[in-house]
């Protein structure tokens, strides 16, 4: 398959969402099949606006699939549903989506039938207080921006209200996250929820007792900003100075405390020319993926992503990355220009300050 055509259905197929499955139905050839609501769910963002990358990106996000995994489902699929769509070498701009990718999402658990009328995840900005001051910091994050956050109990129940909408997903973030006083009352309330929760920290305020507690809650996987190997870098770009042993450490206990980490790390003119070491940092600590984010596309990136988790594009690895293939995870990531779909339906974004 090329992964750079642009999957459309055709203006001749329908679907219908059934009690357990999906029909499609190609209505020229007068062809009829049952498919699953995964398969719908993927064909309802072929409207001409994705590649086929886009695409495995999507299903990789929404599932938490491997993108081995995701590119040999949409082969199979090229395969299964080539009466049903067309592969297009540009995007198709008058396409505007037919079907809500949402309605062929069914709950994994309970009746057959159901069906997510809310978002599948939610992000949480705990607080937009920070210890950091980074040069590409579009949180508007300080010390003095607490005023307006919610309290440990409203962020408690809001959680309980979001679980019984059927929210499965939730991303802590902030600010700092850990800066929040009910941080691990809240990450409780989670947990309790069985609300799958991914933590974005800057990893400064992590110490032995934040790993235990971290244990104690069984969370799997934290996610650390690390831009740059060298510590005078990595200082000035986020005007901590002495904060780059403090994360290295916090990385040695969670990789010691079996907690995956993921370290997030955008690549500015400043940390470009240590890309390359920062990998090799980062693999000898025993960090199990990194995102490699580029500048020149981190500003519209987060503007939107405020807004709507825009779903991202991978880009063609680096060189340097190229060579390194210890890491199969690594990305560059930009944001697509099209922002629609999938973004806007699944996630929504709540803000200490937005609510
Ligand atoms: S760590 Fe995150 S929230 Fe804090 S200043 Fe840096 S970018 Fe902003």
């Amino acid at each position: 398959m090329c992964f750079n055509c642009y999957p459309v259905l055709k203006l001749t197929v329908r679907m219908n969402r059934l009690k357990a499955f999906c029909h499609l139905v190609e209505l020229i050839n007068d062809v009829s099949i049952q498919i699953a609501p995964i398969e719908a769910f993927l064909l309802a963002h072929c409207t001409g606006a994705y590649t086929a990358y886009d695409l495995c990106y999507i299903m990789e996000r929404t599932f938490e699939w491997q993108s081995d995994y995701a590119q040999s489902f949409l082969r199979e699929l090229e395969i299964k549903f080539r009466l049903f769509i067309d592969f297009k070498d540009v995007p198709v701009l008058v396409s505007a989506a037919r079907y809500a990718p949402q309605d062929f999402l069914y709950h994994a658990e309970g009746e057959i039938g159901g069906r997510y009328e809310t978002p599948v995840d939610m992000t949480l900005i705990l607080t937009h207080r920070c210890n950091f001051r980074c040069v590409y910091c579009y949180n508007s994050s300080g010390q003095g921006a607490g005023a307006d956050e919610l309290s440990t109990g409203q962020w408690v129940s809001l959680i309980e209200e979001a679980r019984d909408m059927g929210v499965l997903k939730c991303t802590l973030t902030s600010g700092e996250p850990l800066i929040h006083q009910g941080f691990f009352d809240i990450l409780a309330a989670l947990q309790r929820s069985n609300i799958i929760t991914y933590i974005c920290t800057n990893g400064s305020l992590i110490t032995e007792e934040t790993v235990r507690k971290l244990k104690d809650l069984d969370v799997p996987l934290i996610q650390i900003s690390l831009d740059s190997p060298i510590s005078t870098v990595h200082g000035t770009v986020t005007d901590s100075r002495s904060s780059f042993p403090v994360i290295i450490k916090a990385i040695r206990m969670l990789v010691e405390a079996e907690i995956k980490v993921y370290i997030k790390s955008l690549m500015l003119p400043e940390t470009a020319p240590e890309a390359a070491a920062l990998i090799d940092l980062c693999h000898n600590e025993g960090v199990s993926n990194i995102d490699s984010t580029a500048m020149i596309y981190v500003i519209m990136a987060v503007r939107i992503s405020a807004f709507f988790s825009a779903p991202v594009r991978r880009h063609p690895l680096p060189r340097w990355s190229r060579r390194r293939k210890r890491y199969s995870a690594i990305r560059c990531l930009s944001i697509l220009s099209r922002v629609r779909g999938i973004g806007r339906q699944k996630t929504m974004c709540l803000s200490a300050a937005g609510l």
